[in-house]
């Protein structure tokens, strides 16, 4: 500590803090154009000098640390009057702003110091570049601050801004040399964002009014499972801008392109606004009573003649936290089933029955802020630049700081640019590879004795299990070097402490669960668990994904993951009647079981079944035996389009209030910032009044989401402690046991959930079905892209068409050559289980013989060639590992 004087006001202050950060504390502005919290101080733009008593100098506040004595004048004469001499020169060099972008510092400044009339009124219109859908470039009002370049440097790594030509000649431009949009852009806004004179900007501020006129509310971003807080600025009703919350734990103050500028479609033009029932093949809007009371009377129908184990409910991962817990409440209360689940299922179910099983919590064991903690990342099967945008910048900034990146997956992405190791194994073989990293770190004694000693059992199972798994063995079946192997186990192991985090490419395989229990059988083995900078970390694709099982949308789990039988008495006794017993059945066994005739009702609340599930021929199928499918959604999904009985119009993420789960177990507030069109409704309002009509209103006796959340604190002891109120400023991450409790940034400290030792597990390798042949010698890889989101259903309906405008098939240059496919051409890909068409893309990132596309688009229909292999234990599909050809068609796209 030291003690300076800063205008007159006596200053303690930290080591290594600034004039500028202190004086902020002060509550003293000083003016600065290249400053930004995000960013590294470099004092480029000299505004914020201050005069310090003694030196015969001028100090720039930003990079000039405090010292013991100091006496500092922050706008003394000589200092305001250098100001006021370099806006002159800036406001002389830069362009008249456009009315929207007033407001912002570098104009304001001009007002402060009387210079606003000595703007150039010129625009250069060979300045101005209009070709993004989201962000404006008018490089005649740059300033030449440089917060653009360093923004993208530091925040995103992409570093698409770069200072061109010299002297008088200087511009700032893209990397393409031309257009944002031409240049390796990644849409994240982060440039419009600090840009203080509005030389680069949100096209919104001229499509909609203008920022200062709009009411700003924090929310939580509606689609990945990062979970970033955003600003979200409404005017006249409608979404105008969308900005970061510089203080957000989880963001850091920064957004990717789906949460900063895809919200379009809450105001898209076919928005269903009004309930509807198909009668006769076609759609009929109903009012709300006639659309319940249909579809209470059916369900009751079916209940009485078929039993209550004839219906399943699907809860969302696009909804709250509270409308998933009264989803599957209404399933065993109202209906008297186990039969409830939700896309969890399908990606992330075997990382939580992995993690469970073993550490005794299904969720993610660290926190995103052990990125910058850790000294090596294992990103095995997570493509994360692009699924889970922010996290995957932190990943590439902690590498550029020199934290070493293993990366396991079969396509060169992004992270791979960045990695010591890249280990590009054949799809399908992680749990030969993860074994023979294990008996690398076995047979080379870099295990971590003391942890094994005091956390751990079954090492000498292990040991002996593993003796097979050499890194030459794994070599002969994944494709990867032995020594590679032997480098990337080394490096996890020896260079701690050393965190993981997985995607879709370890679970969505017939060995999902054992591929997740392989990783965690790693971070055992080398002590990496309980600590910071550690963990077994899943990345989750939805919002609230994690929350959606969490609450107890699992046929075998009640909310806060408890079995059935552990808790049964707990919630019979908080929900007014006894639970069934009998195992349900989850979202795939509810496909079998309708085929079969058995499952004759299902109620799917935002989830699109048809466009996801995979095998969509038997899925339509599934969907077509069913008596009753409810559907509810904000649009006319393809399960509603085709196969709809019912369809119940709901809220989106910003015009409702609840909490979201982000994947590091932080509950997060979402707030409703715009009103719901027509006779939208919320989730929960429609659940409780189908209970309600069904004669259950006393037990959904609701009033509002924060009531709900009330009882979720009653039956979930982990989150007793986190109340909306606690929430209003930022998350907590459960377990939270007391109001008193500040959250769990790091499980398994000193002990694991499930005692004081985990156990090590023996997986043996299973081959998958979907092998090869000469009749399908690909094999395609399913996943997503940066600018969509899963089925479309939101960012389909926003600008980002324009950025990725189809499902690609993505394809090597040399089997493209070999087939005599031309880049976006259109082909024909076919597998054992249907065919799919959609434009070729030659990516030099695939390898020869594997494939990659995405399945957002509806009329790509990806889902007719993905197979039905599951995982072994949780039925998780096997998206990732499909046997395919690939035929030219003749039509370009
Ligand atoms: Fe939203 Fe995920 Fe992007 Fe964050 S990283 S802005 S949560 S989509």
């Amino acid at each position: 500590m030291g003690r300076a004087i800063i205008n007159n006001q006596d200053c303690d202050f930290a080591p290594r803090e600034t004039i500028l950060d202190a004086s902020r504390r002060l509550g003293i502005e000083i003016p600065g154009l290249c400053y930004d919290e995000r960013l590294k101080p470099f004092g480029g733009c000299r505004l914020c000098i201050v005069e310090v008593e003694g030196t015969n100098r001028l100090d720039a506040a930003c990079t000039t640390l405090l010292e013991d004595g100091m006496i500092i004048h922050t706008h003394s004469g000589q200092v305001e009057s250098q100001r006021r001499g370099l806006l002159r020169i800036l406001a002389h060099s830069c362009a008249e702003p456009d009315t929207p972008q007033w407001e912002l510092p570098f104009y304001r400044y001009l007002r402060t110091y009387g210079l606003e009339d000595e703007l150039n009124p010129d625009h250069d219109p060979r300045l101005l570049d209009d070709s993004h859908p989201y962000i404006r470039v008018d490089m005649s009002q740059c300033i030449h601050c440089n917060r653009c370049v360093a923004i993208c440097d530091q925040v995103q790594g992409q570093h698409v801004w770069k200072v061109w030509f010299r002297g008088h000649a200087t511009r700032v431009r893209p990397d393409s040399g031309d257009s944002l949009l031409a240049s390796s852009c990644v849409s994240c806004g982060a440039c419009a964002d600090t840009c203080p004179s509005g030389a680069i900007s949100d096209r919104t501020l001229y499509t909609s009014p203008p920022s200062s006129g709009a009411v700003w509310t924090k929310t939580t971003c509606p689609y990945c499972g990062v979970g970033c807080q955003l600003n979200a600025g409404v005017a006249n009703g409608r979404i105008a801008q969308i900005r970061p919350v510089l203080d957000d734990p989880v963001s850091n103050g920064h957004l990717c392109v789906k949460g900063r500028y895809a919200f379009d479609f809450v105001t898209s033009p076919d928005r269903i606004t009004s309930p509807m029932i198909r009668e006769d093949g076609q759609w009929r809007s109903v009012s709300w009573d006639e659309a319940i009371d249909y579809a209470a009377s059916r369900l009751k129908a079916s209940i009485e003649k078929n039993g209550p184990d004839s219906v399943g409910i699907l809860g969302s991962a696009r909804a709250t936290n509270e409308d998933n817990y009264i989803t599957q409440k209404f399933a065993r209360v109202v209906v008297g089933t186990n039969n409830v689940d939700c896309c969890a299922r399908v990606c992330h179910t075997p990382s939580a029955a992995a993690l469970k099983s073993m550490l005794g919590t299904g969720a993610a064991t660290n926190s995103f802020n052990d990125i910058e903690k850790t000294s090596t990342i294992l990103v095995c099967g997570a493509n994360s630049t692009e699924n889970h945008p922010i996290v995957g910048a932190r990943i590439k900034q902690a590498a550029l700081r020199g934290c070493k990146l293993i990366v396991i997956d079969p396509r060169r992405i992004e992270l791979a640019d960045y990695a010591s190791v890249h280990l590009q194994l054949k799809p399908g073989t992680n749990v030969p590879l993860l074994n023979a990293m294990a008996q690398t770190i076995i047979s080379e004694n870099i295990f971590d004795a003391e942890f094994l000693r005091h956390r751990v059992t079954s090492f000498d199972e292990l040991k002996h299990f593993l003796g097979t798994y050499t890194p030459e063995a794994a070599s002969e079946i994944c494709g990867v070097d032995a020594d590679l192997i032997r480098k990337a186990a080394r490096l996890y192991a020896s260079n701690g402490p050393a965190m993981m985090v997985h995607g879709l490419g370890v679970t969505e395989h017939i060995q999902g669960v054992e591929g997740v229990m392989c990783l965690t059988n790693l971070a055992l083995l080398t002590g990496n668990l309980g600590k910071p900078g550690t963990g077994v970390n899943p990345l989750r694709g939805q919002n609230n994904v994690q929350g959606a099982a969490q609450m107890g949308c699992d046929p075998g789990i009640l909310t806060g993951s408890v079995s059935i039988g552990d808790a049964f008495s707990r919630f019979s006794k908080v929900w007014l009647a006894p639970l069934p017993r009998k195992a349900g059945l989850n979202l795939m066994q509810m496909m079998d079981r309708a085929i079969e005739g058995k499952l004759k009702a299902l109620w799917a609340i935002g989830y699109d079944i048809a466009l996801t599930n995979p095998h969509r021929d038997e899925t339509v199928r599934a969907l077509r035996s069913l008596d009753l499918l409810i559907v509810q959604d904000m649009f006319l999904n393809e399960t509603a389009k085709e196969l709809g009985t019912v369809f119940f119009p709901v809220a989106c993420g910003f015009e409702r209030d609840g909490t979201f789960m982000n994947g590091e177990r932080r509950i997060q507030r979402i707030r409703r910032i715009v009103d719901a069109p027509g006779q939208v409704r919320q989730d929960w309002e429609v659940i409780a009044r189908m209970a309600e009509v069904l004669g259950h209103g006393h037990q959904f006796n609701y009033r509002s989401p924060s009531n709900i959340w009330d009882e979720i604190r009653t039956v979930w002891p982990d989150a007793a402690g986190i109340n909306y109120a606690r929430l209003e400023n930022q998350g907590l991450q459960w377990p939270c046991v007391n109001e008193t409790d500040p959250g769990t940034e790091i499980l398994h400290r000193d002990v694991f959930a499930s005692g004081q030792k985990a156990a090590l597990r023996s997986v043996t390798y299973r081959r998958t079905t979907e092998s090869s042949n000469d009749e399908f010698p690909f094999v395609l890889i399913t996943g997503r892209v940066l600018e969509q989101f899963n089925a479309g259903t939101m960012t389909l309906r926003t600008p980002n068409t324009i950025l990725h405008p189809f499902d690609y098939l993505d394809i090597s240059p040399e089997d493209a050559a070999e087939l005599g496919i031309r880049d976006r051409s259109r082909v024909r890909v076919v597998s054992r289980h249907g065919a799919a068409t959609l434009p070729a893309r030659v990516c030099k990132s695939m390898r020869r013989g594997e494939l990659f596309a995405s399945f957002h688009m509806p009329d790509a229909r990806l889902n007719n060639v993905t197979g039905s292999g599951r995982d072994r234990f949780v039925d998780t599909p096997e998206y990732k590992v499909t046997a395919v050809r690939v035929e030219q068609t003749d039509r370009d796209p």
